[in-house]
């Protein structure tokens, strides 16, 4: 846990959230800024930076968060019409929330953005 952290804050309960899903391994709720009609964050636990701060034992969890979004996906009936799962990483790759996330976005036609 990191205290400045929002992700964190989620996680332990002290910003309140709707979760959608939960387990040992991860959270998933609504973004709060959506970019798509469903716009979804899966959210690890642990509090790690990003991508780039993975450690051979904890590469398994993005397989994991995929298996969650996934199920979402099929939940929130955006499965069939597509979706797109993305992870930013680092400045140049859009991340704000230094704390390890997944977004499930669909329920329209996404573009490819730069
Ligand atoms: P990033 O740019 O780091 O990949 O994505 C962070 C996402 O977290 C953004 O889409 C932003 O809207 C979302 N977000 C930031 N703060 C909060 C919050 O307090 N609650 C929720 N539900 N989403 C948040
Ligand atoms: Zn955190």
């Amino acid at each position: 846990m990191t205290t400045a952290c929002v992700f964190c804050k989620i996680v332990a309960g002290e910003i309140p959230s709707e979760l959608l899903y939960q387990d040992e391994e991860v959270i998933a709720f609504r973004d709060i800024n959506p970019a798509a009609p469903t716009h979804l964050l899966v959210v690890s636990r642990k509090h790690i930076p990003s991508l780039l701060h993975l450690t051979e034992a904890e590469i398994p969890l993005i397989g994991h968060m995929t298996r969650v979004a996934n199920q979402l996906a099929r939940e929130h009936g955006i499965a069939e019409s597509g979706y797109r799962l993305v992870i930013n990483c680092g400045g140049h790759g859009g991340q704000l929330v230094p704390h390890l996330h997944m977004h499930l976005l669909g329920g329209r036609r996404l573009k490819w953005s730069q």
